[in-house]
C-alpha cells in the first residue's frame, strides 16, 4: 500500500542511462517519498536526430536501448503487481516532453539520476527550470558512479589528475555505505497504473527512423537480464582477469561496458562483487578482482575529470600545450584516415581491431590503445577525429572514458603516456596476439600466414605470401606508413610541446 506519510502525492521517475529496476537511486527515492509513482523513458530526438542526419540509421545502441526499455517496462509491471502497467515510453525532445508529461500526470516532482556530460547537464537544467515554472521540482541523485564530482579530492582540496593517488584515496574513502544497494523492491507497491488517457504505445525502430542491426548475431545480451547473465559468467573467471585481460584473442574482460553505459547493471553491485571476491579469494588469486576493481575506478576517475574540466568535451586538450601540435591535414591525411577507419592500413592487428569495431561495435581495450596510438602517432592525425569515429561506432561510447582514452593515447590527457612512448604496432601484435588468433578471426584472408608472418605480411617472403594465397596490394594492403619513419616524424611533431614547457 502507498505510504500515508509520503512527502508528495505523486512523482515521475525519468529513466535515462539507468535502465534497470534493481538498486536504482532515483526510483528508490521516488518510491519512498511519493504515494504514487509513474516512470517514463524518452527516446530523445536531441540525441537521435544527429545520427539520422549522418544517415547512421543502423545504430546498435538504439536497438540495445529499445530492447532494454521493453524489458524494463515488463520488470516495472512485475514489480508493481496487479494493475501496474510499467513504463511510459515517448519519442521527441525530452526537454519538452518531461515537463509536459509531469503536468499531464499532475505530479509534484520528477526524479532522475545525475549525468555528467555538459549537454545532458544543460538539458536537465532546462527541464528543472521548466518544472519550476509550474511549481514542480526536479530531484536528482548519484547513481552511475561510486564517487562523483567533489567527493574525492586531494588534501589541498583540488581534483586528482593522476590515477594512482586517486585510486588510493578512492579505496580509503570507500565504506560499505557507498556500495549498499537501494532496496527498490521493498517499496514497489507505490508504482501506479498508467492512467488511461496517457499514451504509452511501444515504439518500433522503424517508427523512429532506425533500422535493425546485427545485434542478435553478435551475441550481445540486452537489458538487465542480459547484464546479469554476462556478469555471472564473468564472475567464474574474474580471478584470471589480470592474466588474460590484455590478450584480445582470449575471453579476458567482462564485456559489461555497454551495460554500464546504459545502466542495465548497477555499479554498486559490480564494485561490491569485486570487493567481496578480493576478500574471499585465497592469497595470490585476489589480483584478478583487484585489477578489475581498478578498472571500475578508472571509470569514476574519468567522470570526475569531465566534471572538473567540461571543456574537454568540446575538444580542448587536458594539457593545453598539446593544442599547439600541428596535425596532418588535407587529402593525403584524409586518405590515411579513411584507411584506418576501414581497417586497410596494412598492419594486421590494427586492421583486425578496426574490423571488430565496425562489425560489432566493441573493441578490446588493448586494441583501443593500439589503434588510437597508430592513428595519432603513426599517421599523425588529430586524436579528435579518432575520438569522433569511436563515438559513432562504440556500443559503450561514453564521453568521459572515450575522451580519457584518446587523450591518454595522444599524451595530451591527465596521467597519459609520455609523448615519446610510441607503440610499435608489430611488436604489440607479436606480444598480445602471438598466435594470431584474433587477427585470423577478423581478417580471415590472412589465415594462411604463419604465426610469425601474420604480424607484418610485407616482411614475409614472396613464397610465404604465395603459399598463403595472398598478393599484397590485391588481397591485403601493404603498410600505409613505415613505423620507424612515422615514429621520427611524431617525435618532431611533439617537439612543440617540449619547447612550450
Ligand atoms: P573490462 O576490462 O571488463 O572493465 C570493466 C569496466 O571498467 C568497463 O566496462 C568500463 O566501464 C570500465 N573501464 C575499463 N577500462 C577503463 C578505462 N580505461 N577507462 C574508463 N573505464 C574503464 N570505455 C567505455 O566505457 N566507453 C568508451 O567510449 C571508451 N572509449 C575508449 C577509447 C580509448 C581510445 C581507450 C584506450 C579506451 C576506451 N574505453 C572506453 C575504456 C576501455 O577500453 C573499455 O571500458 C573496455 O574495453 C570495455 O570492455 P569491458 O567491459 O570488457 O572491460
Amino acid at each position: 500500500m502507498p505510504k500515508a506519510s509520503a512527502r508528495y502525492e505523486s512523482g515521475l521517475v525519468w529513466f535515462r542511462r539507468d535502465l534497470r529496476v534493481d538498486d536504482h537511486a532515483a526510483l528508490y527515492h521516488a518510491l519512498t517519498s511519493c504515494a504514487k509513482v509513474w516512470c517514463v523513458f524518452v527516446f530523445d530526438r536531441e540525441i537521435l536526430d544527429p545520427l539520422l542526419a549522418k544517415k547512421l540509421i543502423a545504430d546498435r545502441r538504439v536497438e540495445f536501448i529499445r530492447a532494454s526499455v521493453i524489458e524494463l517496462s515488463a520488470a516495472l509491471a512485475d514489480a508493481g503487481g496487479a494493475g501496474s502497467a510499467g513504463l511510459i515510453v515517448r519519442y521527441g525532445m525530452a526537454r519538452e516532453i518531461v515537463p509536459q508529461l509531469a503536468a499531464e500526470l499532475g505530479v509534484a516532482a520528477v526524479f532522475a539520476n545525475h549525468d555528467y556530460e555538459p549537454d545532458t547537464i544543460a538539458r536537465d537544467d532546462a527541464v528543472g527550470q521548466a518544472l519550476a515554472r509550474s511549481g514542480r521540482t526536479l530531484e536528482t541523485f548519484k547513481d552511475q558512479v561510486i564517487f562523483e564530482k567533489h567527493e574525492i579530492l586531494t588534501q589541498g582540496g583540488s581534483p586528482y589528475t593522476v590515477f594512482t593517488p586517486y585510486r588510493n584515496a578512492w579505496l580509503k574513502a570507500l565504506t560499505p555505505f557507498f556500495v549498499k544497494p537501494y532496496p527498490v523492491l521493498h517499496h514497489a507497491a507505490a508504482l501506479a497504473p498508467i492512467p488511461k488517457n496517457i499514451d504509452h504505445a511501444r515504439l518500433t525502430l522503424e517508427a523512429m527512423g532506425f533500422a535493425k542491426t546485427n545485434l542478435s548475431d553478435i551475441d550481445l545480451p540486452t537489458g538487465a537480464d542480459g547484464a546479469t547473465r554476462l556478469f555471472d559468467e564473468f564472475c567464474g573467471r574474474i580471478d584470471d582477469y589480470d592474466r588474460q585481460r590484455n590478450f584480445p584473442g582470449k575471453k579476458g574482460p567482462s564485456y559489461l561496458s555497454v551495460h554500464l553505459r546504459f545502466g542495465t547493471i548497477s555499479i554498486r553491485a559490480l564494485a561490491r562483487a569485486a570487493i567481496d571476491h578480493t576478500h574471499q579469494a585465497p592469497a595470490g588469486v585476489a589480483r584478478g578482482a583487484e585489477t578489475w576493481l581498478s578498472e571500475l575506478i578508472w571509470r569514476d576517475f574519468y567522470f570526475q575529470i569531465l566534471h572538473h574540466r567540461p571543456d574537454i568535451a568540446t575538444g580542448a586538450a587536458f594539457k593545453p600545450e598539446y593544442d599547439r601540435i600541428r596535425w596532418e591535414r588535407g587529402a593525403p591525411a584524409d586518405r590515411l584516415f579513411d584507411a584506418w577507419c576501414a581497417g586497410r592500413t596494412g598492419y594486421p592487428l590494427v586492421d583486425a581491431a578496426m574490423t571488430q569495431i565496425n562489425t560489432t561495435g566493441y573493441m578490446h581495450n588493448r586494441l583501443r590503445m593500439v589503434t588510437a596510438s597508430f592513428l595519432v602517432k603513426d599517421l599523425g592525425i588529430d586524436w579528435r577525429r579518432g575520438e569522433r569515429y569511436f563515438a559513432e561506432r562504440l556500443n559503450d561510447f561514453d564521453l568521459a572514458a572515450n575522451n580519457g582514452g584518446w587523450q591518454w593515447a595522444a599524451s595530451s590527457g591527465c596521467d597519459a603516456q609520455p609523448y615519446f612512448r610510441i607503440f610499435n604496432p608489430v611488436t604489440q601484435s607479436e606480444k598480445f596476439d602471438a598466435g594470431g588468433s584474433f587477427i585470423r578471426r577478423y581478417l580471415p584472408g590472412l589465415a594462411g600466414l604463419s604465426n610469425k608472418a601474420i604480424h607484418a605480411p610485407w616482411l614475409a617472403g614472396e613464397d610465404t605470401l604465395k603459399a598463403a594465397g595472398i598478393v599484397l596490394g590485391r588481397d591485403y594492403p601493404g603498410p600505409v606508413v613505415m613505423h620507424d619513419a612515422a615514429r621520427r616524424a611524431t617525435l618532431a611533431r611533439y617537439a612543440v610541446v617540449k619547447s612550450a614547457r
